[in-house]
């Protein structure tokens, strides 16, 4: 996104209490990719408005997403994925240490085994954020377990201004953009759903399934 634009909108972001921004320099200084603050907040704007009480996310990290999410709906219940054992340790410590753990349960794993072996679960929101090449398995394997009314978020989805740019030059960000713009061409058409990617940050994919009438209209 554009420098001043998003500079004026950190600017207008709440100050956060102090557990918030020690995550973020922590994460910040061990290279630990979180979600940035706009689009945290973002989501944490969506959560506010619709309430999910079940939340899926793929991609926990140190856990970061999975506490800000339930800063906006303490009443939540989210089960997060993480392959990265030093990660996941330190999502475990950080939602021990805020007495948080009966909200929040962290799976240790790769999100493509642990969702094909999970069941009888409906969520009412799926976070995606984990291996960019992997986005379409891992909706593929989560929205199975969406309730009815559920919506699904992918984050990333503009990755830096590649995606829409396919003459911006860089090697290894040339690769993954490739991905992702297969990725959104798939969801955009995917016939369940609508989707609606929403400039913010890295880029946000919303995708919430599609009512019967909707259905039937683009028969
Ligand atoms: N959502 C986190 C936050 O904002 O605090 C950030 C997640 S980070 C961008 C992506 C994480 O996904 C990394 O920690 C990585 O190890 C994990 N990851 C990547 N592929 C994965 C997979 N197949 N299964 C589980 N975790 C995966």
């Amino acid at each position: 996104m554009d420098e001043t634009l998003t500079n004026y909108l950190l600017q207008t972001l709440p100050d956060e209490e102090n557990w918030v921004t020690d995550l973020e320099q922590t994460a910040h200084n061990n290279g630990v990719p979180i979600m940035d603050r706009v689009s945290m907040q973002f989501v944490m704007q969506l959560i506010r408005l619709t309430k999910p009480g079940q939340i899926l996310e793929v991609g926990s990290a140190t856990g970061y997403s999975a506490l800000r999410m339930l800063q906006a709906n303490p009443g939540a219940k989210i089960v997060t994925i993480e392959r990265d054992r030093q990660r996941y340790n330190q999502a475990i410590r950080n939602v021990r240490e805020r007495g948080l753990q009966y909200h929040i349960r962290i799976i240790y794993g790769d999100a493509i085994d642990v969702l094909q072996n999970m069941t009888n679960d409906a969520f009412d929101l799926v976070l995606i954020d984990a291996a960019k090449g992997k986005y379409q398995r891992f909706f593929e394997l989560s929205t199975p377990l969406l309730a009815s009314d559920g919506f699904v978020l992918t984050d990333n989805v503009l990755f830096k201004g590649y995606v829409a740019d396919s003459e911006k030059q860089h090697p290894r960000y040339q690769k993954i953009a490739q991905k992702i713009r297969a990725y959104n061409d798939w969801l955009i058409n995917h016939p369940d759903f609508t989707t609606t990617i929403v400039p913010v940050g890295d880029g946000i994919a919303i995708s919430k399934t599609k009512e019967r009438k909707e259905l039937s209209s683009d028969a």
